[in-house]
Parts: structure tokens; sequence; C-alpha cells
């Protein structure tokens, strides 16, 4: 099931994507949120609350990020290898732990809602990820008992401002500008993906692939990222993580390319779909 947080009429609200339409699930469950509805037991009976007949077209709805309003968004540096240096990085250079940072969620920005370039940068960035959406709250979580907890997964893209991350050694600074991260377009289910199987994920940059790679590449798998981070602090439904983008980002390209006025950023995963933001100059 496609799960989505929008804006109809004024009033917030969410439900489940039905092709072309909606069903507006907060009317039908009782929950306000998505976030409430994830960690509720009707979570577990969700296509029994889909209507025969939605009413309601998505193409009338204004799209909110994923989870608007998560408690926590906590994101993984990098996190991947690079395929075209896999081979010359040893296990001794790999980090023995996950860096980790926060976003606040008024950094997000929805699907198709533009993501913004910042008037005191010059190099706004991508970085294409697989979101995971916790779904059941869990302290010092076991690797083996990691998915229970995983409610969905969606497109981010974590739009960093590298000249703002660079002014110290914590990144927070370029993190966190408002707008600066996409996510969505929907919540696909847990169960519509196969963890084991790799998933594609390519961000495009007007068209252009700038990033391609899948998760079978990360450092960190997603176990070991709800152990480590459910270590620290309990997670709880509604959380998302940002597990880490492959090699690509415009920093790292020689020269250093960003993100202007005018661009369309593109982040599809495999059997996610594609979250897509244009990019406006803030005003
Ligand atoms: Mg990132």
């Amino acid at each position: 099931m496609k799960l989505i947080s929008y804006v109809h009429g004024g009033t917030e609200s969410w439900g489940a994507v039905m092709g072309e339409h909606i069903a507006d699930l907060a009317s039908r469950t009782g929950y306000a949120t998505l976030a409430e509805f994830l960690g509720s037991p009707a979570f577990q009976h969700r296509d029994t609350y889909l209507p025969e007949a939605p009413t309601l077209r998505l193409d009338q709805v204004a799209l909110l990020p994923v989870i608007p309003r998560p408690e926590k968004i906590v994101c993984v540096l990098r996190n991947y290898l690079d395929p075209t240096q896999a081979q010359a990085v040893s296990q001794a250079d790999l980090p023995a732990y996950p860096p980790l940072f926060l976003r606040t969620w008024r950094s997000q920005a929805a699907h198709n809602a533009p993501i913004v370039h910042p008037k005191e940068s010059n190099a706004l960035d991508w970085e294409g990820e697989l979101a995971v959406v916790i779904g059941k709250a869990g302290r010092r979580i076991p690797e083996d008992q990691a998915y229970e907890y995983v409610a969905g997964y969606a497109c981010y893209n974590d739009g960093s401002v590298r000249d703002w991350q660079a002014h110290a050694r914590q990144i927070a600074s370029g993190k966190n500008f408002e707008g600066t991260g996409g996510f969505g377009p929907w919540l696909v289910t847990a169960d519509e993906i196969d963890p084991a199987r790799p998933l594609r994920i390519q961000t495009r940059l007007n068209g252009e692939v700038v990033q391609d790679g899948d998760t079978s590449q990360m450092i960190f798998g997603i176990p070991r990222l709800i152990n480590y981070i459910s270590t620290i602090v309990t997670l709880v439904p509604g959380d998302v993580i940002v597990t880490g983008t492959p090699a690509g980002s415009g920093f790292t390209r020689k020269p250093p390319r960003f993100m202007k006025p005018g661009d369309v950023c593109e982040v599809e995963i495999d059997g996610i779909g594609v979250l897509r933001n244009p990019i406006i100059m803030q005003e």
C-alpha cells in the first residue's frame, strides 16, 4: 500500500493512493496523522479501511512530506561504497560505527514541492537516499528483529548546503536549511519490499543520471542502523532513518557541481517510485 500525507481544502490529512485517487484514511480510521496510524493496531488491518470507490483525486491535493513532523530524522553520513573504489577500500578503512546526524522536520520538502535554494549559499547539493519509516516503538532492538519495526520505505533527497556544512566539523548547519530535504512521493509499506533484494537508487538532475547505486553497497545495513540508533534512543512510529547516499554527489565531482534555481532533481528507488523536486531560489 502507498500512504501519503497531504493538504486538501486547507485541512491536513493522510490516506492511501488508489490509482489516480486517494482514500482519506484520517476520517476512516480516526487517526489524525499517518505516524499515529503506523503505530496503531489498525495498521495491520489497513486493507479493511479502503473504500471501494474513492472520490478524492490525487491531483486535487497538495502532498506533504510523507511524515510531515517526525519526532526524529536520523541520517547516516554517506554509508555507501563507491563501486569504482570498492576493491581498494580495506576493511580497516571502513568506519566501525555509523556516523549519524539529525535533520529537523522544517528542513523537509514534499514530492513536487520546491527544494528551496538558500540565498546565502552557492552550493546546494543532492543526495538520493532510501528512507526507512519506523512503525513500532523500540529500544535496543536486536538486528534480527529490526525489520519488525519498519512500517515502510520512501525516497529522500538529503539536500545539503555544502558551504554551510563546511563551517565547522559538525555538519548540522548545512543539513537543516528549511525546505531542502525532499521526502516522498509516498511511503510504500514494508510488505511490498523484499529487504534481501538490492534496491537500485538513481538520482537525476534535469534528467541526467548523477547517482546510480543500490542498497547492496551500504556499509551499515538497515538492521545494524536500527540496532545502533535504538541503543541511543527509543525509536517511535513515524521516525525516519535516512540511510545514506551512493557515490556521485555534486561536491565530490571535479569540478564540483550544484543545483541551481530552475533545475529539477529526481530520486528514483526500485519498488518505491520517483521523488521529484524543482529547485527555486529563496525569495
Ligand atoms: Mg545524506
